[in-house]
């Protein structure tokens, strides 16, 4: 039989119960645990963490390990390219109506998940289990039952108001937008929109037009008061 210790840091401690936050935690084992497999054995789920950065070495007798929560940076080409699970409808629409590229689909299975995740995206989630999966690398469980609290929340953890560009996705099918003339959609603009909007939208993807007005700004609003909170 072998003895280590864990003590997890910062919201890793989300993940515990109120106890055992920020303490040291015996941890007996027999046989030959990865630090992966230890760590998940707390309710932790691996891509969360951060420190220690290589989570395959096999654990060793008396060993003390610090575990700390991942520090999130934007993706190199400043793209966060997101996945998520059939439990977050409403987060996803949050997502694309800030500009991000937002998979979403809630016929997913658990398996198509894993495999985006293992492609690179991001994978938000509220299934703890899928998350513990090997293959997947990027990954968050997300906090907070509101929708609008979890956008909070979630743009706070990755930093991500700065790089929000409101409007340029389809909302429907996550489509980067283009522009259209006014003359070659005329038929599709209400009569009231035509008298005052020049400016049209196009999805590429699924046909949906957009174009500013009190929606537009309404969402704008919306955005403030979310950032704000
Ligand atoms: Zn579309």
């Amino acid at each position: 039989m072998g003895r280590a210790r864990f003590r997890f840091h910062g919201d890793l401690n989300d993940f515990l119960p109120r106890a055992r936050r920020g303490v040291w935690l015996e941890y007996e084992f027999s046989g030959r645990p990865s630090l992966k497999h230890a760590i998940e054995t707390f309710g932790v789920p691996h891509p969360e963490v951060g420190e220690p950065a290589d989570l395959s070495p096999l654990l060793r007798d008396g060993q003390e390990v610090d575990v700390r929560p991942r520090k999130w940076q934007s993706p190199p080409d400043g793209e966060w390219r997101f996945l998520l699970d059939c439990h977050l409808g409403r987060l996803a629409k949050y997502l694309r109506i800030l500009g991000f590229d937002t998979v979403y689909d809630a016929r997913a299975h658990d398996a198509e998940l894993a495999e985006g995740a293992a492609a690179g995206r991001l994978l938000l989630t509220r299934d703890r289990s899928l998350l513990m999966r090997k293959q997947v690398r990027l990954g968050l469980l997300v906090r907070g039952d509101d929708p609008r609290e979890q956008l909070a929340w979630l743009a706070r953890r990755l930093g991500l108001w700065t790089a929000a560009a409101p409007l340029r996705r389809c909302l429907r099918c996550n489509t980067m937008l283009e522009p259209v003339a006014k003359e070659a959609v005329w038929e599709r603009i209400p009569p009231k929109t035509r008298l005052w909007c020049e400016e049209f939208v196009q999805c590429p993807g699924c046909g949906q037009l957009y174009w500013p007005g009190s929606h537009y700004d309404r969402m704008q609003a919306w955005i403030r008061t979310v950032r704000g909170s």
